[in-house]
C-alpha cells in the first residue's frame, strides 16, 4: 500500500518542471494521475519517467491543452472522470512570467504582459478549480496551489506583473479554504523561492539567463542562505504532504514558503534582475 493509492490526481503544468515531478511523485505513491500541459513531446517524457518507475500505463492520462482556454479545461476535467471516474487531488501548478522583449521592468511592461500573465497563473485557476469543485466535493478532495515568494509582502518591481499574480493567487488560496471546508475540500499552496526548471525559457529570457541569475542566487547569501537552488522535487515533497490528509488535515488556506532561506533576507530585491542574469 503507497499513500495516495485509489486517489486520482490532477497536476497541471506537468509537462516540465515542478508539475512533473509532483506528478511522477503522487504516480510513484499509487495515485492515478491526469498530467497536462501544451508541449506535447514534454508531456509524453513526463509520461515516460512515470512508466519507468513501474507504474501501470492505466494509471497515466496524457492531455494536451491549453489551460488559458476553457474548453482545453473542460477536455481536461472530462477526460479524468471518464478515464478514472474520480477526482480527489488538483495541483494548480502551470503558470509563467513573461519578460519584456526589450527589457523593460516595473511599470514600464507592457500591459500585455500584465493580461497573459494574469490569464495563466490566476484566471485559469479560478475556472479550473470552479470546474473541478463537484467532483472534489464528493470526494472530499484536496487542492494544492504552487505559488511563489514573490507574492510579497516585499516588493518585486522588476516583475510586478507575476508578482501581482502570486499574491492574488495567495489571496485565491485563502477564500476558495473558507470557500470549501464547509464541503470538506481543503485548499492549500506552496511558495517555493528559486527552482531549477524550464521557466527561464518559457519566459522568453536568452539561453542561460536563468540559469545565470539561480547561480547568482546560490553564490550569494543576502539571496540565498542555504546557498543552494531547489529542485522540482523538493517543491514536490511539499505538493504531497499538503495533499496528504493524513499528514496535513488540519492546514487549511496557507501557503507553505519553501526557499532555503530567501524571504527572511530578501537581498535578492537589492539587486538588478537584468544584471543578475548578465553577469
Ligand atoms: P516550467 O516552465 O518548467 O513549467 C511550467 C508548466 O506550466 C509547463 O508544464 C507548461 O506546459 C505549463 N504551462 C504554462 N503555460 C501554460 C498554458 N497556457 N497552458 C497549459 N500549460 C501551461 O516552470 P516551473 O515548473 O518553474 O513552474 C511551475 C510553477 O511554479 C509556476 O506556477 C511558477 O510560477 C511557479 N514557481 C516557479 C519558480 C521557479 O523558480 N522555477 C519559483 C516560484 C514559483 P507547456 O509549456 O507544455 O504548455
Amino acid at each position: 500500500m503507497t499513500r495516495f493509492n485509489g486517489k486520482v490526481a490532477l497536476v497541471t503544468g506537468s509537462s516540465n518542471g515542478i508539475g512533473r515531478a509532483a506528478a511522477i511523485l503522487f504516480a510513484q505513491e499509487g495515485a492515478k494521475v491526469t498530467i497536462t500541459g501544451r508541449n506535447v513531446q514534454r508531456l509524453e517524457e513526463t509520461k515516460q519517467e512515470i512508466l519507468k518507475s513501474g507504474v501501470p500505463e492505466d494509471h497515466v492520462l496524457a492531455v494536451a491543452c491549453d489551460l488559458t482556454s476553457e474548453q482545453g479545461q473542460d477536455e481536461l476535467i472530462n477526460s479524468t472522470i471518464a478515464k478514472f471516474g474520480r477526482l480527489d487531488i488538483l495541483v494548480n501548478n502551470a503558470g509563467t512570467a513573461f519578460v519584456d522583449s526589450q527589457g523593460k521592468t516595473g511599470l514600464n511592461q507592457d500591459v500585455s504582459d500584465y493580461d497573459n500573465v494574469m490569464q495563466i497563473n490566476m484566471r485559469s485557476v479560478v475556472t479550473l478549480t470552479k470546474k473541478a469543485k463537484e467532483h472534489l466535493i464528493k470526494s472530499k478532495g484536496e487542492i494544492v496551489n504552487v505559488s511563489s515568494i514573490a507574492a510579497g509582502p516585499q516588493a518585486h518591481s522588476d516583475m510586478m506583473y507575476y508578482a501581482m499574480s502570486k499574491a492574488s493567487l495567495d489571496q485565491f488560496t485563502r477564500c476558495a479554504a473558507i470557500d470549501l471546508i464547509q464541503h470538506g475540500v481543503r485548499v492549500n499552496s506552496v511558495s517555493p523561492g528559486g527552482v531549477t526548471t524550464g521557466i527561464g525559457e518559457a519566459m522568453g529570457l536568452p539561453a542561460g539567463a536563468f540559469e545565470k541569475m539561480m547561480k547568482f542566487m546560490e553564490s550569494h547569501k543576502e539571496c540565498l542562505p542555504c546557498g543552494k537552488i531547489a529542485e522540482p522535487v523538493d517543491i514536490a515533497h511539499i505538493i504531497a504532504f499538503l495533499a496528504d490528509r493524513r499528514l496535513s488535515s488540519y492546514i487549511i488556506g496557507q501557503s507553505i514558503v519553501a526557499d532555503g532561506g530567501s524571504s527572511l533576507v530578501m537581498g535578492c530585491q537589492a539587486h538588478d534582475m537584468m544584471k543578475m542574469m548578465s553577469s
